[in-house]
């Protein structure tokens, strides 16, 4: 089994069930849907498709302060061609207003940068845009205005109808595209009030990065969203930025996943680039838990081959993974515990951890460290369960153990007749005994299973 966990965003090349079960077959560990496209209609059908196929968790993709085209139908822009587009519904119009905060010489560009125009002109609520470099328009594009600070809404009405779709359908994450500080987190918490999932902010401009670290406190999960983060601030700076973003994640135990273009030449072609394959692995080396296919899953042409070569990529790199955790100040019981953890398994032949988690936090915590053993996340939570699906390393499992008198013994029987843990592993168990608090697994037990069955059938 691999450790690195794939998100596959689900389109019209991949939304049938026989299609999706071949996907989790060859390595899907969650489903995304990307809001910028589709309906409702069609979402529902894909979470029905998904939750038939597998128990992965599924996130819901809201665009936010996102800018996109509304374009009436596809066509063909080319250089020196001047473009109209207005924000009122026109044959070509933006989903957001910024009409009044936009100047003559501004840069506009479309579809992750690949069209490039220019202002030269603004009249009446329609800018007339150079273009540079053309390309295709099409509906629901992206649009990218770089150094400017739009201040358009946190939420649009599409994203709030979507929020609902989401709390009905249950789903185990929402994430929020071009979340630019801890404001926008708030907002949505609000508009989301009764929704049980997690949240992941997707990092893709510059006021992002910039409040990175106060975003990160406010949710459950990050989202390196480079195919925008690419144009909004310098390419180039991408590769740090992702380091120091996943960095900062792994520090916390928080999920962090490495999304865009990973594969993108797999859309067209069954083999990807060497530097794709470096890209994969690369993002694995510097501690990403997830990476994540777009439109090599969506609408390519070979989703399946793509998530194959993904997982292929990833059982390879795996095996020199080592952890970027730095020895900080205390935290909590669980943080300490999950290091006392890490020292063991150096220490002696361990096989196995087992980790009796309701939040999952704990078993969060010692994934960060990328110790080589498996980690069984074992929590009575079902949500926990599938969320924990994204987690590097980490193989969830839903046991409702609450009413157990004696846990980690009923947990273990329990993983023995699944034949997750067997008569000559040495397990490792870690739970929280004799306390109610949050984040304070505070037990180590370390048994032979063997052993441990004979002592308890005697
Ligand atoms: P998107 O986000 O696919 O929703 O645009 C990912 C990215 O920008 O990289
Ligand atoms: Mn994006």
């Amino acid at each position: 089994m691999k450790k690195t966990k794939i998100i596959c965003t689900i389109g019209p090349a991949s939304l049938q069930t026989e299609m999706l079960q071949r996907m989790y077959q060859v390595g899907m560990n969650g489903a995304r849907i990307n809001t910028a496209y589709g309906t409702l209609d069609q979402y529902r059908l894909i979470v029905n498709n998904i939750r038939e196929t597998a128990d992965i968790p599924i996130i819901v993709d809201i665009k936010g302060p996102e800018i996109r085209l509304r374009v009436r139908r596809k066509r063909i822009i080319k250089k020196d061609d001047v473009v109209e587009i207005g924000f009122n519904h026109e044959e070509i119009s933006f989903n957001h207003n910024f009409y009044d905060k936009m100047s003559i010489g501004d840069d506009v560009y479309i579809d992750n940068g690949k069209i490039r125009t220019r202002v030269v002109e603004k009249n009446n609520g329609i800018l007339r845009l150079l273009v540079t470099n053309g390309g295709e328009i099409d509906d629901g594009k992206g649009v990218n205005i770089p150094n400017k600070q739009l201040s358009v809404p946190s939420l649009s009405k599409k994203d709030l109808e979507i929020i609902e779709f989401a709390k009905e359908y249950d789903v185990e994450y929402i994430a929020l595209s071009f979340t630019r500080s801890v404001q926008d987190v708030k907002n949505l918490k609000s508009e989301a009030e009764g929704f049980k999932g997690a949240i992941i902010a997707k990092i893709e401009n510059f006021e992002g990065v910039k409040n990175f670290e106060e975003i990160l406190d406010a949710v459950e999960c990050i989202m390196i969203a480079r195919g925008d983060l690419g144009v909004e601030i310098e390419p180039e700076r991408v590769p740090l930025v992702q380091k120091s973003i996943i960095r900062l994640c792994n520090q916390v135990g928080k999920t962090v996943v490495t999304a865009t273009e990973m594969l993108e030449s797999m859309m067209y072609q069954p083999t990807p680039t060497r530097a794709e394959v470096s890209d994969v692995a690369n993002a694995i080396l510097d501690g990403t838990d997830a990476v994540m296919l777009s439109g090599e899953t969506s609408i390519g042409k070979y989703p399946v081959e793509s998530i194959s070569m993904m997982s292929r990529i990833a059982r390879e790199t795996e095996t020199a993974v080592e952890s970027h955790v730095e020895d900080g100040k205390f935290i909590n019981i669980s943080d300490t515990v999950s290091k006392a953890i890490q020292r063991i398994c150096q220490n002696m032949p361990v096989d196995k951890i087992v980790t009796l988690t309701r939040s999952g936090y704990t078993a969060q915590m010692i994934a960060r460290l990328r110790i080589a053993q498996p980690i069984i996340a074992v929590t009575p939570e079902k949500r926990v369960k599938k969320q924990l699906e994204l987690v590097f390393g980490v193989y969830p499992v839903h046991i409702d153990y609450r009413n157990e008198k004696d846990r980690i013994l009923a947990v273990a029987n329990k993983l023995h007749s699944m034949n997750l843990i067997s008569d000559e592993d040495t397990v490792l168990f870690t739970a929280a005994f004799r306390t109610v608090v949050k984040h304070a697994s505070n037990l180590i037990e370390i048994h032979n299973i063997k052993e441990l069955m004979d002592y308890t059938a005697a």
